[in-house]
């Protein structure tokens, strides 16, 4: 078993904290490494580093080429060590070894994106009305506070220190205390990267301490918060002590509409794949199906049919289709909307724990479909982020968008249908960051991603994503040698 310290200062350094978390395998329960449970004095030593890097350090002089150059070397470095970064992933998450082999694709691809994009930060020239130049220079805002969740462990976190370093900044970042193993891994190679010592940070530990201290501190310019909508209201009112700026990127309970006119067999998979891959544990998952009356039965049949052939398994093993619940609170949290679901609504499928012999240490469940679900329900209101599906019958375009816009999220939407002027119409009127038609899920790392209303503020990813870690600076510059003449 692996006892991880924390990585300060461009090295791994023991935390002034005694206090350790237990890191545990989901599909086993084994504890499988230690790592500190940080508090405000380690934190304070993280940002100390951040802001010194910052300030003065080489990083100040650092060209773009150069922040570019490190973040390609970073692409490159995950590339070479992806098999056993994805095997990390799949041990400490449960997700299915395929799914981590995907997302540690996109981290590279992430840090390459964001390679790319460095140089191409560059300001404006203002035509103002005088003898006189206005600029707006973009400048790094400082050092960045990061805190993500525990869904997609070095994604997310390659989702804040990518645009984070092309645009200048230094970070202190703390991952989820389930899942910090594949970040203090990465960070091994960042001095081979070429990032100076003090640029990128990783502090683990509890989020109430480590977490709301990295919020609180009056030397951390801005946060960027990746989890639930209720912790991201907790970390608005903590920044506002310091008013800094910050980016919520929060939870969902995402509509998947489907008019009778879809094409059926792909409209099936892609209700089941926008609501199930990653265990349901997404912040955009589909989990509210609306399905239009006249296909509604046969179509609830289908997903049935469908859904009874997802091998639920050993997250290492290839066959896998669904591995584990992240943890025991998750498990349990999931299997309580399970119970509330079959109190609410009608059970199609599943509703309980996926049990065989490989399976009873794990945290499995079935994944689950509950049909003829009223929206206001709670399985329909509250986000569950575990393999539970709502499904929804609805008459009319206007029903449709009506129950689709009814909940106070509004991360992401998908609508299937053929009829382009009906989807066209669809997309306008949903209120939400990301609207799928005819697919769910792809995401890509060149296009925004973020939420309308309390799925969050400010957006990740693409040319947006790096606007989140920049200042505007104007600045007029005198042309006329003229005295200006007012006394
Ligand atoms: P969470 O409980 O909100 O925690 C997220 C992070 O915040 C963790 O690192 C957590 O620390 C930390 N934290 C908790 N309380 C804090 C506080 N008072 N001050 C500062 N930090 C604090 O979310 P989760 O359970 O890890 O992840 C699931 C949620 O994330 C879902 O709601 C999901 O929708 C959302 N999510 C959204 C997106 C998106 O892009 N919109 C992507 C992925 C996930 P601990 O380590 O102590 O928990
Ligand atoms: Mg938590």
């Amino acid at each position: 078993m692996n006892t991880y310290p924390l990585y300060i200062n461009g090295e791994f350094t023991p935390a002034e904290s005694s206090a350790t978390l237990d890191v545990v395998d989901p599909s086993t329960a084994d504890v499988i490494a230690r790592v500190p449970d940080a508090g405000a004095a380690d934190v304070a030593r993280a940002v100390r580093t951040a802001r010194a890097a910052f300030d003065a350090g080489p990083w100040k002089d650092a060209t773009a080429q150069d922040r570019g150059r490190v973040l390609f070397k970073l692409a490159d470095i995950v590339r070479r060590r992806a098999g056993a970064l994805a095997e990390l992933e799949t041990r400490n998450t449960g997700k299915p070894i395929v799914e981590s082999e995907f997302d540690i694709g996109d981290v590279a691809t992430c840090f390459e994106y964001y390679g790319g994009l460095a140089t191409k930060i560059h300001g404006d020239v203002i035509p103002i009305p005088d003898n006189a130049m206005s600029l707006a220079l973009r400048e790094p805002i400082g050092v960045a506070g990061q805190i993500i969740p525990w869904n997609y462990p070095l994604l997310m976190a390659s989702w804040k220190l990518a645009p984070a370093i092309c645009a200048g900044c230094t970070t202190v970042l703390k991952p989820a205390e389930q899942t910090p193993l594949t970040v203090l891994e990465l960070a091994s190679s960042f001095a081979d990267a070429g990032l100076p010592p003090g640029v990128v940070n990783i502090v683990t530990g509890a989020g109430e301490t480590a977490g709301a201290a990295i919020v609180e501190h009056t030397d951390v310019d801005k946060i960027a918060f990746t989890g639930s909508a209720e912790v991201g209201k907790t970390i608005m009112r903590a920044a506002a002590g310091t008013l800094k700026k910050i980016s919520l990127e929060l939870g969902g309970k995402s509509p998947n509409i489907f008019f009778a006119d879809a094409d059926f067999e792909a409209a099936v998979e892609g209700a089941l794949f926008g609501v199930f891959f990653n265990q349901g544990e997404v912040c955009s998952a589909g989990s509210r199906i609306l399905v239009q009356r006249p296909i509604y039965k046969k179509f609830l049949d289908a997903m049935v049919e469908k859904t009874r052939t997802i091998t639920v398994g050993l997250p290492m093993d290839r066959d896998t289709k669904m591995g584990a619940l992240v943890s025991r609170e998750q498990f349990d949290r999931v299997r309580q909307y399970q119970e509330i679901g079959k109190l609410e609504a009608r059970l199609a499928v599943g509703g309980g724990r996926a049990s065989g012999a490989v399976l009873d240490r794990g945290f499995f469940v079935e994944p689950t479909i509950f049909y003829d679900v009223d929206n206001a329900d709670r399985i329909a209101r509250e986000e569950i982020f575990g393999p539970v599906a709502c499904v929804i019958p609805f008459d009319t375009e206007e029903d449709a968008l009506r129950i689709a816009n009814d909940t106070y999220y509004g991360l992401a939407a998908a609508v299937w249908t053929r009829d382009i002027f009906r989807a066209m119409r669809v997309v306008k009127t949903l209120r939400a960051g990301i609207v799928w038609v005819n697919h769910m899920q792809p995401t890509y790392v060149e296009a925004p991603w973020g939420g309308y209303k309390q799925s969050g503020i400010g957006r990740e990813l693409g040319r947006w994503g790096v606007e989140e870690y920049l200042n505007v600076k104007q600045v007029y510059i005198n042309l006329s040698e003229q005295p200006i003449g007012w006394y």
